[in-house]
């Protein structure tokens, strides 16, 4: 089986369309979303409605969870709440509702999926490096975990040679095949932070246990116009072209 995992789409279309048409081509059999499908970005219905249209299976980040009301914005910074706010005047009631039913793990026959930690997933805690996971890798009963909200790519896992120490690579391919357990942060697709601005996403074939994070280009200037013309704050245009 091929699974094509993308995340943190922040309302970016045209990141979306570019991240779905890579995992396409590449043959993904099934597709899944770490979360944020929503906030920062201006094309929240269209990011909702290409995902329901691809059957696209998506876990709840912790901006899907605030505009759906479940989280309280204060604790997010003025951009991030600005666009929360935004977002919510945007959707219709059943979109809200698609969100707020949106789970916060889901399990496949070969992996799971979380948003920030698999473990307590409702806290929504950053995984950005082995201390970070290993909460997350004690738990987990399936070998891989794809997870996001850092927008930043990192492979975390035990090695069979070395069960008891997490190790961590930045690597774009990474043989799975002699791990034990491994928890994969695919990155974002609409909001990249590691200063390389394209969206970014990964392919993971089960049966041969390679993963492999693709990054792709896309019309980043379509969506700062979006974000502009939306009024949202002109810093989350920004940072689009900059990757951070
Ligand atoms: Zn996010």
């Amino acid at each position: 089986m091929i699974y094509g995992v993308l995340g943190d789409i922040h309302s970016n279309l045209a990141a979306l369309q570019a991240a779905l048409s890579v995992l396409r081509s590449a043959g993904a059999d099934q597709i899944l979303s770490v979360g944020d499908v929503v906030g920062y970005g201006a094309a929240p219905r269209e990011c909702i409605a290409l995902l329901k249209d691809e059957g696209v299976h998506v876990v709840k980040g912790n901006h899907d969870a605030a505009v759906a009301g479940e989280l309280d914005p204060r604790y997010f910074n003025q951009y991030a709440r600005a666009a929360v706010e935004w977002t919510q005047r945007q959707l219709t009631a059943e979109e809200l509702h698609w969100l707020a039913a949106l789970p916060l793990r889901m399990h496949f026959e070969h992996c799971a999926l979380a948003h920030g930690s698999y473990a307590h997933p409702e806290d929504f805690h950053y995984v950005h490096g082995p201390h970070d996971a290993d909460a997350s890798l004690n738990e987990l009963e399936l070998p891989v975990c794809f997870v996001g909200h850092t927008h930043v790519p990192v492979t975390l896992l035990r090695l069979a040679e070395d069960p008891l120490h997490t190790a961590f690579t930045h690597d774009s391919f990474v043989d799975l095949s002699e791990t034990t357990r491994a928890v994969v942060n695919v990155g974002s697709v609409g909001q990249p932070r590691d200063e390389d601005p394209r969206a970014a996403c990964a392919l993971y074939d089960s049966s041969a246990r390679l993963l492999r994070i693709v990054r792709t280009s896309y019309d980043i200037e379509r969506e700062q116009a979006r974000i502009l013309k939306a009024g949202l704050p002109p810093v989350l245009a920004e940072r689009l072209r900059l990757g951070v």
